[in-house]
């Protein structure tokens, strides 16, 4: 086998050949877009040779194999990802340079896969890479939605959604698969009977069937042959299930199917649409592993053994009577039997404690629409309720029951179906067994740990921050890269005063290619030697966006009305969307980009501070957005945010963590210390005493505290908008619903936190410390860190088996154990 990408030279003749057969053009007549595909392609078909080697191997030694469904895939671009994992990037790149063109162009011309809201879609992703590069054997289960969530628009100060067309040039890294297709039904009646050996047989006459048809993407790990599958699922026709006369009707339904990601990722509203599309990824995944299961091994009795497979959050939960299904009426199992298989099988992670975000389903819409799984359910509740009842809890039941209030608690479901059950950082984890979950708890302890997010280094640091990379480089080595806890040997240097200073620099870099996008995308300048404080995410109540603008609000208020009080220069970041139903959201970003807008253009005020909002925040923004700030804000109400993500990419980037004990940011100031972050509001604890004294009180808030009162005046005196209504929700929200997540009153702590960053920050070599501590810390938070623990305490996976040979074929050293 010739490899194209050995040298500059033979990828050169490789490309211009390429370009000409596919476009036949020579290669400086080409469109960028055609050589953007013909790169891509190249690069694809290269990684069909290591996905073969990953197959092989997994089938050969018998591996045990994960899948992690997940209702959401945010991949971003994968174009610099996967040259630079396959080792192969300088060689592109330079044979580019010798065509006279910019790799980073085409780079550009990839669109973001963004199949997903925000945090959960990411942590996906983020998983698929450190499966990968660990050499476990880890597949991705999804839709492939033909567009993405939405793109963001700002008009007329406004959120405004329009499609997200990322599939406009095609998607280099699919490969088709029609002869894996599935089909999947819903809908009908089901005559269900028992025969004369007490055996039951269902005859199922669905109303609506589909076929699902594989798209899959190979995922390649950091130097390593491994590449695994994220399998996207599209629905095709199937051309016997057309009811008479009813040919628009079906096609549409089958476009609807996978036309989009559900915009919303905190409360399920009940769209059917999105109950099908949940039953729609996961039978077609339980399929394809029953039938790879049974391309290796004569039975599905070591179904377990040697399949993992991870629920993310309780969106693919039907996973459990699905399974079930399956094994009982496809393959003959009994329910006990079927029932083990199952539970040794799934595991579940899940990512909110908030009641109003976990999913429940009106029990009328799954029984009609999955008529045989809702039987399934009802069996499962059935037994697990004399199960209970066996263990003396019966009075708990009411709390853990699958089927109440009229309603299917998926959750409940994933609990009951699963060996493990996860939070995703520490006190998460706490809170759902001493509270959310605490009957089942009780019940099983042994069922509920927990696994720190994490988030993938080469993406959020290597890839992204080139300009920190090789600085780290030339402390540290680059073994920090495959092993992030190594990121701790730069502890040796956070004093040297060279090192400080050469750090501020490379922050200072990433500063300017911000500054160079705000300025050609927004037509603003900012400031580069302002403090770059930087909030961005879902925009959510919790997340306290609120908070920061009203924070904003009260110092432009200050300034305006006393000469005498002047600030830090600061240039205040945000980028969020928010959920198109999400009135107050919506109203939120309405806020900030009025306040924007007059900060901004008042010439007095902008010399010491800048608003600005990034529009359409996705993956690609986050890359440069994070790693030039300095400071992160992380401000949610204590006790909401499951863990959060980006806390973690902002430190292994040195931005100083501005936020509350919520989440993972419990677990950041454990790694650098509190004297290396600014840790501000009231505690878990704090807040459960005033909620349970009845004692929070909004308006003697407003009335000792005139600094404050003065910016909520302003949400209606005409001081943002011509408009007095125009933040009605807003004020609403604060002052008549009792401000449900405490924004009043962690106000002050957080404005004296801002006093206290903006007096560190003037102290240039102790601030550049604390940043660099940051970064030396952040290993903890690398999801390969993360993925390791979930490999052996969950599921417990052993590596891929190659030989010398085959890393030696693809160019890669194997790693002496
Ligand atoms: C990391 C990430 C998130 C998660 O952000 P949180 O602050 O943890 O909520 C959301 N969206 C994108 C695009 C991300 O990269």
């Amino acid at each position: 086998m010739k490899n194209i990408f050995s040298d500059a030279q033979t990828f050169k003749e490789a490309l211009t050949t390429e370009v000409a057969h596919r476009f036949g053009r020579d290669f400086e007549d080409a469109y960028p877009e055609e050589r953007y595909l013909v790169l891509g392609s190249l690069i694809r078909d290269q990684l069909g040779n290591t996905w073969k080697e990953t197959k092989k191997s997994v089938a050969e030694h018998h591996t045990k194999q994960l899948y992690y469904f997940s209702m959401e895939f945010l991949m971003g671009r994968l174009m610099t990802n996967n040259l630079m994992n396959m080792g192969v990037y300088d060689v592109v790149k330079e044979a580019l340079d010798d065509l006279g063109m910019d790799l980073h162009n085409l780079e550009e011309l990839e669109a973001d896969a963004g199949l997903g809201n925000g945090g959960l879609g990411r942590l996906a992703a983020c998983f698929l890479d450190s499966l990968a590069s660990l050499n476990l054997a880890g597949n991705g289960n999804c839709i492939r939605y033909r567009y993405g969530l939405f793109k963001q628009e700002i008009i007329n100060d406004q959120q405004v959604e329009k499609p997200d067309c990322w599939l406009r040039l095609g998607n280099v890294w699919e490969v088709w698969k029609p002869q894996h297709d599935v089909r999947v039904k819903f809908g009908g009646t089901l005559d269900a009977y028992m025969d004369q050996f007490g055996k039951f047989h269902s005859n199922y006459h669905p109303s609506f069937v589909v076929r699902a048809v594989p798209y899959d993407e190979p995922i390649v790990g950091y130097h390593t042959p491994t590449t695994n599958t994220l399998r996207l699922w599209d629905a095709a026709v199937d051309e016997e299930s057309v009811q008479a006369g009813k040919l628009n009707e079906y096609l549409n339904a089958v476009s609807a199917l996978t036309a989009n990601v559900y915009p919303d990722d905190s409360t399920e509203e009940g769209k059917e649409l999105r109950l099908k599309q949940e039953y729609f990824f996961v039978c077609a995944g339980v399929d394809q592993i029953i039938r790879s299961h049974l391309r290796t091994y004569p039975t599905l009795d070591n179904l377990g053994e040697k399949t993992a497979i991870q629920l993310n959050d309780t969106h693919p939960v039907l996973v459990i009577p699905e399974l079930m299904r399956v094994l009982m009426d496809d393959y003959n199992y009994n329910w006990d039997d079927a029932w083990n298989i199952v539970r040794q099988t799934v595991a579940y992670t899940n990512h909110t404690i908030m009641s109003e975000a976990l999913e429940r389903w009106p029990q009328h819409l799954v029984r009609n629409l999955l008529p045989r799984i809702y039987m399934i359910i009802e069996e499962i509740e059935r037994r697990f309720y004399h199960y209970v009842q066996a263990r003396g809890m019966g009075n708990r039941f009411a709390e853990m029951s699958i089927l109440k209030d009229q309603q299917v608690h998926m959750a409940s479901l994933a609990v009951v179906g699963s060996h493990s059950v996860n939070g995703v950082a520490a006190i998460h984890s706490e809170i759902l067994v001493n509270d959310v979950m605490n009957a089942f708890a009780t019940l099983w302890p042994e069922r509920f740990n927990n696994k720190t997010n994490g988030v993938t280094h080469r993406r959020w640091l290597v890839y992204s921050n080139p300009q920190l990379t090789s600085l780290l480089k030339e402390y540290i080595g680059d073994g920090f890269i495959r092993h992030p806890e190594q990121l701790e040997k730069l502890m040796e240097y956070v004093d040297d005063p060279t090192l400080q200073e050469k750090f501020m620099n490379v922050k200072l870099e990433r500063k300017k290619i911000l500054a160079k996008y705000v300025h050609d995308e927004l037509g603003i300048d900012v400031d580069v030697n302002t403090v770059f404080d930087v909030q961005c995410k879902r925009l959510h109540a919790y997340k306290r966006q609120l908070m920061n603008i009203m924070h904003v609000m009260s110092l432009y208020l200050r300034m305006k009305q006393d000469p005498n009080f002047r600030v830090q220069p600061t240039t205040y970041f945000f980028a969020a969307k928010a959920a198109p139903g999400y009135a107050l959201a919506k109203e939120i970003i309405k806020l900030i980009v009025k306040v924007a807008n007059r900060v901004n253009n008042d010439p007095l005020v902008s010399r010491y501070m800048k608003v600005i909002f990034i529009p359409n925040y996705s993956v690609s923004i986050a890359e440069i957005l994070i790693n030039a700030a300095d400071v992160s804000e992380q401000i949610s109400m204590a006790g909401k945010e499951a863990s959060g993500t980006s806390n973690m990419k902002f430190m292994m980037n040195g931005a100083l963590t501005l936020g509350t004990l919520d989440g993972a940011n419990v677990e950041i100031v454990e790694q650098v210390g509190y004297e290396n972050a600014k840790i501000f509001g009231l505690r878990v604890e704090e807040l459960e005493e005033i909620k349970r004294h009845n004692s929070y009180d909004v308006w003697s808030i407003y009335n000792s505290n005139p600094n404050l009162a003065r910016v909520i005046d302003s949400l209606h005196d005409c001081t943002w908008s011509s408009n007095p209504n125009e933040f009605q929700l807003i004020f609403n929200d604060l002052m008549l619903h009792r401000d449900e997540f405490f924004v009043l009153a962690d106000f002050d702590a957080y404005a004296q936190a801002h006093r206290e960053v903006s007096a560190w920050y003037q102290n240039r070599p102790a601030w550049a410390r604390a940043m660099l501590i940051n970064i030396a810390k952040s290993g903890y938070f690398s999801s390969d860190r993360t993925i390791r623990q979930y490999a052996n305490e969950i599921w417990g996976l052993d590596e891929i088996q190659f030989t010398p040979e085959q890393y030696e074929k693809f160019g890669f050293e194997k790693e002496a154990e």
